[in-house]
């Protein structure tokens, strides 16, 4: 069994069967097409069609859902194997079965269950949409909004970018400054703009959107707040709403962490195979310690970033120690594809290993998701914030604080 992030001589028995049946899943189904996806002769959704049949895209939905029931570790296990093999695949699985996330999370499988099992299965691709041309680190810059009309319906204006499935998806759930719907790419008003051309993660639709005066029905309502005539003159002042859809960003940077450490982990094991077989002044590569020292810098990253993850995992509704996962993973991540690369010389330019393509991909996680620099933004102001809250005079009880 192959051993990646997660320490697998912890599995019980029933994990350890589960684990065994992705591998040959993976091995058999999904591996073999990679290639072929990256160079655009297939369709991921080639690949991930066959999954959703056996309940693999929304692991943890219940079966009459189209899940399989699956614990969250059982779900890491096979965020961990599917970024093995391409970043591509989880990023894409996640994003489609995200709005029947969002469905459950706003207990709203009355009027909009009928959602979640095509969402699940596979049969219908679905995405999230925050980002918009003028709205990207900054969402408090949102323009997208809901107004109520006569009918007691919605109407949806605005622009959506840079989005994950965004040109495929037949199901969106397309957050506004006053509230978040779940919107079909069939309803009158859609337009797909755009459809993005990428340095990495080839396979994934990366989509621009457009909504005129779309009419949602009020069944496909999430959450939403009347726009107070203040914030909808001040497009700085943030929303309910805005804060409502910020409580998702922390597990979703947790989740981006370890789709990273399997990049990390494969790109290590690929440069300690490749660096013993090269030969170059009459010595295997590996006995400069110009190179192995790179080795061990590599690895030394990478289980500090296995430990800031499972500690975080346990805490994922805390921004700050999100954001301090994601930065460090993903900064070490990039840094240890990129030396994997130097490693390997001319060769790791070309094709012929993976390392080019790890390092093209993981280059997307330093931005998606909240970049590096607002990832510190984030970090550094409740750092200070919980140290003034702590050194407080008048203080009675003790704040728990997480660093
Ligand atoms: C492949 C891909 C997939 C994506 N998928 C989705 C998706 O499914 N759904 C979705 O909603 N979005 C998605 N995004 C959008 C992504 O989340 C945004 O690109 C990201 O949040 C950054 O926004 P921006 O690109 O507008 O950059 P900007 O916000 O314009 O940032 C530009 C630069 O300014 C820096 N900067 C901004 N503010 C500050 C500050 N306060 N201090 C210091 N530096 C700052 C940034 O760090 C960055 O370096 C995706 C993007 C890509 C490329």
């Amino acid at each position: 069994m192959k051993k990646i992030v997660i320490d697998h001589d912890a599995l019980s028995e029933k994990n350890i069967e589960f684990k065994k049946e992705i591998d040959e899943i993976i091995a058999s189904e999904v591996a073999p097409k990679t290639q072929d996806m990256e160079d655009g002769k297939i369709n991921v959704w080639d690949v991930l069609e066959p999954l959703g049949k056996k309940g693999l895209l929304g692991l943890t939905y219940p079966k009459e859902m189209g899940g399989r029931g699956g614990s969250y570790f059982q779900d890491m296990l096979l965020v961990e194997a599917l970024c093995y093999e391409s970043l591509v695949y989880d990023m894409v699985r996640g994003s489609s079965v995200y709005p029947a996330g969002l469905i459950r999370a706003f207990r709203r499988e009355e009027h909009l269950g009928k959602y979640i099992k095509p969402l699940v299965t596979g049969e219908k691709k679905g995405c999230f949409c925050f980002t918009e041309p003028d709205a990207g680190s900054d969402l408090s810059r949102m323009k997208t909004t809901y107004k109520k009309d006569d009918d007691g319906d919605f109407i949806l204006n605005g622009e959506k970018r840079f989005i994950t499935n965004g040109s495929v998806a037949d199901i969106m759930c397309v957050y506004g400054r006053n509230g978040a719907f779940i919107v079909e790419s069939g309803f009158k008003g859609f337009e797909m703009l755009e459809e993005y051309k990428l340095m990495g993660l080839h396979g994934l639709n990366l989509g621009h959107l457009k909504f005129t005066d779309v009419k949602v029905p009020k069944e496909n309502l999430l959450f939403y707040s009347e726009l107070k005539p203040k914030t909808e003159g001040s497009q700085k002042k943030r929303t309910s709403a805005i804060s409502s859809m910020q409580q998702f960003l922390g597990p979703e940077r947790v989740a981006m962490s370890l789709q990273a450490l399997a990049v990390a982990k494969r790109a290590i094991e690929i440069v300690i195979k490749y660096s013993q077989e090269r030969v170059q002044f009459k010595q295997p590569i590996s006995e400069f310690e110009g190179i192995s020292f790179k080795v061990a810098e590599m690895v030394a990253n990478y289980e500090a970033g296995k430990a800031l993850y499972f500690r975080a995992y346990q805490k994922a509704q805390n921004p700050a120690l999100a954001a301090t996962c994601k930065l460090f993973i993903v900064t070490a991540t990039h840094k240890i594809c990129d030396e994997a690369l130097q490693i390997m010389g001319g060769i790791g330019y070309t094709n012929k290993y993976p390392i080019e393509r790890l390092l093209r991909d993981i280059r997307l996680h330093r931005i998606g998701g909240g970049t590096d620099e607002i990832m510190k933004y984030i970090i550094q102001k409740d750092i200070y914030k919980g140290f003034n809250r702590q050194i407080r005079e008048d203080m009675e009880e003790e704040v728990e604080f997480w660093f």
